[in-house]
């Protein structure tokens, strides 16, 4: 059977606001033709704003990845981009009048909701692979985190976390060619330390983060009034910490969830590689910096192998 390439069905229309800037924000997913790829339009600068969805535009990624190409600029993108490679989808054309992706609820659950209604467009052209030729290894010695690509028939992932954390533990993710994406992955939502939000205020960064887009893990036992003075920084009316170290007694998705999350994270990434992969992948403590300088040099192999 010949694998073809897809799109969407039908336009659909997201409103929220970036994680980081705050920023409200009004995005448009639309069908696209064969080959076009995914691409990124930012319609407040005009028509020509335009930016491939290509680890080459990676800038910074810090908690998230953004890309620039001169004045165009697209962030925290990774979620989206995850829902678009998980699902298999080639080409869609993304409008946006912001320079921010909305976070949504921190996971993949409303794209994969609100496309999986339709379904997906079959196209006439065969899909193309990036097989790595050989297995390869990157270390960021100064994190401890770790990939390993190896070449293989189909895509698929092991990620595991090893944040030193009694409330997270060690955790495992899997996903492989029979994982459905949809209902084992999208749902997982962004997650994050407590002790770790001050200083991202600080960097002026999280200006959007609430408690219904963010996991948020207390390592440590706070203060009452310590979380009264957060909760007054985040502007709502009340903080408290759950026995099992989750703020505000949030209910998880899975009991993996944040495994699963970098998982989705890893998806986002790698298909700024411009293209699917036949490989398999392993995590050990990823991020979007290890995971995007890693598909930078995938993407070096892909222009090799495919001559772009
Ligand atoms: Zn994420």
């Amino acid at each position: 059977m010949q694998d073809n390439q897809h799109t969407l069905r039908c336009k659909y229309t997201f409103e929220g606001k970036g994680l980081h800037t705050g920023q409200k924000v009004t995005m448009t997913l639309e069908p696209a033709p064969v080959n076009f790829g995914i691409k990124f339009k930012r319609v407040d600068l005009g028509e020509d704003a335009l930016i491939d969805a290509c680890v080459d535009y990676v800038t910074t990624t810090a908690r998230g990845t953004t890309l620039e190409k001169g004045d165009v600029k697209i962030s925290t993108l990774e979620h989206l981009m995850a829902t678009l490679n998980g699902l298999h989808i080639d080409n869609a054309l993304i409008s946006i009048n912001a320079q921010e992706v909305p976070i949504l609820d921190g996971s993949a659950l409303p794209y994969v909701e609100a496309i999986m209604k339709d379904g997906l467009q079959e196209q006439d052209a065969p899909r193309r692979y990036f097989v790595p030729a050989e297995k390869f290894v990157y270390r960021d010695e100064q994190t401890g985190s770790e990939i390993v690509i190896m070449p293989d028939d189909e895509f698929s992932v092991d990620l595991m976390i090893d944040y030193n954390s009694k409330v997270l533990g060690n955790q495992y993710a899997r996903l492989t060619a029979k994982t459905d994406f949809a209902s084992e992955i999208a749902p997982c939502r962004t997650f994050v330390f407590l002790h770790e939000l001050e200083p991202l205020f600080k960097y002026n960064l999280i200006k959007g983060g609430d408690l219904d887009n963010a996991i948020v893990i207390v390592e440590h036992p706070v203060p009452q009034e310590e979380l009264d003075r957060l909760a007054n920084l985040f502007n709502v009316n009340t903080l408290e910490r759950a026995p099992e170290g989750y703020l505000n007694h949030l209910e998880l998705r899975f009991p993996n969830e944040c495994a699963r999350h970098k998982l989705l994270d890893i998806l986002g990434d790698f298909s700024l590689i411009g293209m699917p992969m036949k490989a398999k992948v392993i995590g050990y403590k990823s991020g979007h910096k290890i995971n995007t300088t890693v598909a930078k040099l995938l993407r070096e192999a892909v222009k090799a192998q495919h001559n772009l």
